[in-house]
């Protein structure tokens, strides 16, 4: 067990106006790469033309301003300038001929033909074109993390980082790598400055974990005034017995035991020797000051908890998920190379009513204690509720056969939820440890206790003003749940089996601030929908998570950490509370100034933060995803995605927002812009979006591609809205479901495939993801969009 405070660093580039047009062009970059198309409204003023809002997967857009590039349409303006290339980059003033005919038209009107073929033009590149052009130019060299104010490559590309002194793009990813000097200049340049951090990032395997740096009993060097932890812009002053604080400028004095002489460039000759002043990333050993209480904590506990009313037996989760639990035990998460789990798990099961068990090694049979008191649960036992897998396994084997066979015949509909929460944070309390609890659980909680639920779901609300109010939790119960979990470091999992309302924007209130994860499988039945159900689980339980974290980001002077988005809990303004944190969790930060920012000191972030768990260590992020989330997803599974979307990682919000399009005709795909334009009726793709997969199949494909793939003879045998493809001994189907496999392992969660015929009813859920297009209920599609910003600039000129 690990006590460790992670830190992290990045420095930032910070300009004025002179250096105004490049910001411009690095901050268009970011929008790109962070997804933030829908939050940026079409603003641009009369002087550069900017256009953030259109950029995530418009084809062309150049890198660099644009010089003569001959436009590609020979319909209009041929040899002069593609004008949406023009007008995006060109300086004020530097229209040619090509601009002048394709502004003279308005693009939207019914007799313009040659406007809106330009526009056309613009979009027609199959490919997401800034995607391939990053990967091609940016994905063979490592990026190395030494140059103040340089951007990652996109998160669509594959690349290896090299640690030069910055934090690796992996743990902090920010909206733009170069900060405008005042608050005045961010204001009008509207990108967001933010940065968006995933403080357990997981690591290729070729890039080295962070290097764990131990300092003994005095524990990590920091700062006396702001508490910032040492790290390589810290400025060692007199031959290196003192150094000054680069957050807040405060000279510290250096203790004996790190003294070391500065070179002729002021630098300490052990530089190169100490991650902390030569690395963007590392950790430290934490000492006991550092821990809750001031004591080592004890090994953390999983709680697995399961709804075992009628419903659950019915749709044969209980026997499905009590089979499971008999092998995944086994591979519970483990400190660096420690033989076996240091976890301890304990059951609980429940209705109307919970049921403890004692699954103590000594016992012949587990014991149950039921605890019908739900308005004040107590935990029951304390010997034995918490067990060694290994020690307990046979008690613990028998508990998961009887369980399903115990409640095989339950006629009990009705499930309580808050208290059973409740019990399984008491449970850790008692035990003196942090963990978490695994929830799986059916229905609405309508039973008589603390935390009941009405149905609130007004089908009459959606599309109006009060809609909003169904994604608001209906109670303060579970508010004040979460808070009590987080101060024990009690994370919480939720596995959501419905099959009618449940009201997810309360119940997951609970994991949103623990820190913990929500899955939702709507009408659950055991035979269809086991595959994506294990995959989550395995993966769930398996992770590296760390327990009881409290994060801290700290800035220079002249910026601020201002507002904070993610799976946390705050109780002040500056200390993010994280009763778990995996992996896959990022916290996003936003930053906003206090002052001018100096060019030549730059700006500094730092992230440090204190965890315990049988995993590594702890950090932190920024932005404005939340008003975005709702857009196009059906109310239903908003509460969901609002979960989702606050705590996923760049990588994931670009395709969640933007999902991949693969054809599947060519060796090596490179996606194609989400617009039914770009379909083929005679060739295949895959769409993903990180939660949706599909496998949509051409009308007139081939009858040869049929056969290798679904072992039909044709087009009309193919079953729509089949989930599996047949395990056939072909290189097609070998490469598509390779392919599939591998869409699955990037994502943290189960895709579960779905296969669409054209022209079936099953293509409209297929086509909502086509986000290109117009939606469904209306709206503009990209092309409108562009031919409307045309239509703007076009007025602003004339
Ligand atoms: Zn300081």
């Amino acid at each position: 067990m690990i006590t460790a405070v992670c830190f992290l660093a990045l420095a930032q580039n910070v300009f004025g106006e002179r250096r105004g047009k490049a910001w411009q062009r690095r901050g268009m970059e970011l929008i790109i790469s962070n997804g933030f198309r829908s939050e940026l409204q079409l603003s641009w003023n009369r002087r550069n033309y900017r256009l953030p809002a259109i950029n995530l997967g418009s084809g062309q857009l150049p890198k660099k301003p644009v010089g003569n590039v001959a436009c590609p349409s020979p319909c209009c303006c041929s040899g002069g300038r593609s004008a949406l290339q023009q007008f995006v980059w060109s300086p004020e003033g530097e229209q040619t001929c090509c601009m002048r005919s394709c502004l003279s038209h308005d693009p939207l009107g019914p007799s313009d033909s040659s406007s809106f073929c330009h526009l056309t033009h613009f979009t027609s590149s199959l490919k997401i074109q800034v995607i391939e052009d990053d990967r091609n130019n940016r994905g063979s060299e490592p990026f190395v993390t030494g140059v103040r104010g340089q951007v990652p490559p996109l998160v669509t590309t594959n690349f290896l980082v090299k640690d030069q002194g910055n934090a690796s793009p992996r743990y902090i990813r920010c909206t733009s790598y170069n900060i405008p000097c005042t608050s005045d200049m961010a204001k009008q340049a509207q990108v967001p400055l933010a940065a968006v951090i995933k403080p357990l990032a997981r690591l290729p395997p070729e890039e080295a974990s962070p290097y764990v740096v131990d300092h003994g009993e005095s524990g990590p060097l920091r700062c006396n005034r702001c508490k910032a932890y040492m790290c390589p812009f810290m400025q060692f002053v007199e031959g290196g017995r003192r150094f000054q604080c680069c957050f807040c400028s405060c000279v510290n004095d250096v203790p004996p035991q790190y003294f070391q002489h500065l070179d002729h460039t002021g630098k300490r000759v052990d530089a190169y020797d100490r991650p902390e002043l030569s690395l963007g990333s590392y950790e430290f050993l934490a000492t006991v000051d550092y821990c809750k209480n001031n004591k080592f904590p004890s090994p953390p506990a999983f709680i697995f908890m399961i709804d075992v009313s009628y419903n659950a037996i019915r749709t044969g989760l209980v026997r499905l998920l009590c089979e499971e639990l008999k092998s995944l035990l086994d591979f519970l998460p483990r400190e660096g190379g420690a033989e076996e789990s240091a976890v301890r798990v304990g059951f609980v099961t429940y209705n109307k009513v919970l049921h403890f068990y004692n699954v103590k090694s000594s016992l012949a049979q587990p014991q149950m204690m039921v605890v019908s008191d739900v308005a004040d649960v107590f935990v029951p036992l304390l010997d034995g509720f918490l067990v060694n897998v290994n020690e307990s396994r046979a008690v613990i084997t028998s508990l998961l056969d009887q369980i399903p066979e115990m409640f095989a015949d339950t006629r009990e509909t009705e499930t309580v939820f808050a208290p059973v929460i409740q019990a399984g944070m008491e449970a850790l309390k008692a035990a003196e440890c942090a963990g978490k609890l695994f929830l799986f659980h059916t229905s609405l909680p309508i039973a008589e206790a603390p935390g009941k639920l009405k149905n609130r779901d007004d089908r009459k609300l959606i599309n109006t003003d009060k809609e909003k109010t169904l994604f608001q939790p209906q109670t303060g119960a579970y508010q004040t749940l979460a808070k009590e979990c987080v101060a024990q470091g009690c994370c919480v999992d939720l596995f959501l089996f419905p099959n009618q309302y449940v009201d997810v924007a309360t119940l997951s209130v609970v994991p949103q601030l623990t820190g913990g994860s929500v899955y939702k499988y709507a009408c659950f039945q055991a035979e269809n929908d086991q595959e994506r159900f294990l995959s989550d689980l395995r993966r769930d339980v398996q992770k590296v998570v760390g327990f009881d974290a409290v994060m801290r980001v700290r800035t220079s002077t002249g910026i601020r950490a201002v507002d904070f988005f993610g799976a946390f809990y705050m109780s002040n303004t500056t200390d993010v509370e994280l009763a778990g944190l995996d992996g896959d969790k990022t916290v996003t930060v936003e930053f906003k100034h206090d002052d001018r920012l100096n060019e030549e000191s730059g700006a500094l972030l730092q992230v440090a933060g204190q965890r315990q768990g049988p995993g590594r260590k702890c950090g932190m992020s920024v932005s404005g995803y939340k008003k975005a989330a709702g857009k196009r997803v059906r109310s239903g599974e908003r509460g969901l995605a609002e979960e989702l979307v606050t705590s996923i990682d760049v990588a994931e919000t670009n395709v969640f927002f933007y999902p991949r399009l693969l054809p599947l005709s060519t060796t090596e795909p490179p996606a194609v812009r989400a617009s039914e334009e770009r379909l083929s009726s005679g060739d295949i793709y895959l769409l993903e979006n990180g939660l949706n997969l599909f496998l949509w199949v051409g009308a007139s494909v081939q009858q040869g591609v049929v056969q290798s793939l679904f072992s039909v003879a044709s087009f009309s045998q193919i079953t729509s809205g089949l989930s599996v493809l047949p395990v056939l001994d072909n290189p097609l189907s070998k490469k598509v479901r390779g392919l599939i496999d591998s869409l699955r392992a990037q994502r943290s969660r189960y895709m579960k495939l779905i296969v669409v015929k054209q022209e079936d009813k099953l293509e409209m859920l297929f086509k909502h993801f086509l986000v290109e297009d117009k939606s469904l209920s209306g709206g503009a599609s990209y092309v409108d969009f562009l031919c409307h910003m045309h239509k703007e600039i076009r007025q602003l000129l004339s």
